[in-house]
């Protein structure tokens, strides 16, 4: 459904500038080399769809997608199946996407073998130094995916995706399965990695928690749109979008300021049949005659800092 809008992922931009650039029903989302995006969202706000459009796994209907600059639909079959490998997806539920036929030591190895990046001689080490950096027993190798643990899961899930030496590493809502004390365990694992293989990552999750612990970056979207984005710090302490504050507020266990914090009130609308103007007008405490008609553009409201109000043009 999320196709009619036209969604624009550029990957790893060359510069550091402004990040976000909004046309009317455009996103655009650029991720710099080293960097932690948060993409945070009510269920159905398109975050999943952009971040499978961003890795190749959704097409898009219109718009571009560019690696370090490259426009991914000129390059031949062969660099972009290369490029390809460059950008893996982290999935929620790592049972799922497991084949439980398959010894971990496959599971893991075998795309490495099949793309020759590895001989099939060498995968057993290849394995089980993957399953090292995961913090999982090597001598665990043999066995199927149902004799683990929800979190071993998860760290198996990463464990398959490392192994094709990725740079970015799109995570939906790759902790939501677990229990919060496993969930820590595991960001902070994603942490351990992105500094030790120079990782990128796009974290897609509904929680903010998640969000505030792993990001440098977070980019709100609601409806198809992004609204907000700010560096992360910035955003938990200066909320400009009234969507954002009333994420904020519905995340209690969040230490935040709570100054005309409200909950989100009604339901959200189909992302089908989207609202006029701006998409959360009706279910906006400060919705005005001209938000219901005309589309609130992204505008720089602090240095980083973006939201897409219309109480914004009052500002100076
Ligand atoms: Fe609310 Fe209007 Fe701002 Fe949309 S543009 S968030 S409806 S005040
Ligand atoms: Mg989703």
């Amino acid at each position: 459904p999320l196709d009619a809008v036209a969604k624009v992922a550029n990957l790893f931009g060359a510069k550091k500038a402004a990040e976000v650039v909004h046309a009317v029903d455009q996103v655009s989302l650029t991720i710099h080399s080293g960097e932690v995006i948060g993409l945070v969202g009510e269920s159905g706000c398109g975050k999943s769809t952009l971040g499978r459009m961003a890795v190749g796994l959704h097409t898009l209907s219109s718009g571009t997608r560019l690696w370090k600059g490259t426009d991914l639909a000129t390059v031949s079959v062969a660099q972009r199946r290369q490029q390809q490998l460059a950008m893996q997806m982290i999935f929620q539920d790592p049972y799922a996407s497991l084949n439980p036929r398959m010894r971990i030591q496959d599971i893991v190895g075998e795309a490495p073998v099949a793309h020759g990046m590895i001989p099939p001689a060498q995968q057993k080490e290849y394995v089980a130094q993957l399953l090292q950096k995961v913090n999982l027993d090597p001598a665990l190798a043999r066995r199927f995916p149902h004799q683990f643990s929800g979190g071993q899961r998860a760290r198996i899930g990463i464990a398959r995706a490392l192994a094709v030496n990725p740079e970015l590493l799109v995570c939906d809502e790759a902790v939501a399965a677990l229990d919060v004390s496993i969930q820590a365990q595991v960001l902070n694992l994603f942490i351990k990695l992105r500094d030790e293989l120079n990782l990128t990552y796009l974290f897609i999750s509904h929680d903010l928690g998640v969000v505030r612990h792993v990001s440098d970056r977070v980019v709100i979207m609601y409806l198809g749109r992004i609204v907000e984005s700010s560096p992360t710090a910035e955003l938990f302490a200066r909320p400009n979008h009234p969507y954002t504050i009333a994420l904020l507020a519905s995340a209690p266990k969040l230490e935040v300021k709570k100054i005309d914090f409200y909950a989100v009130k009604g339901e959200i609308p189909s992302p089908l049949h989207p609202p006029s103007g701006c998409h959360f007008h009706p279910r906006c405490p400060h919705a005005m005659p001209r938000c219901i008609v005309e589309q609130p553009l992204l505008k720089e409201i602090a240095p980083s800092h973006f939201s897409a109000c219309h109480l914004n043009d009052n500002v100076a």
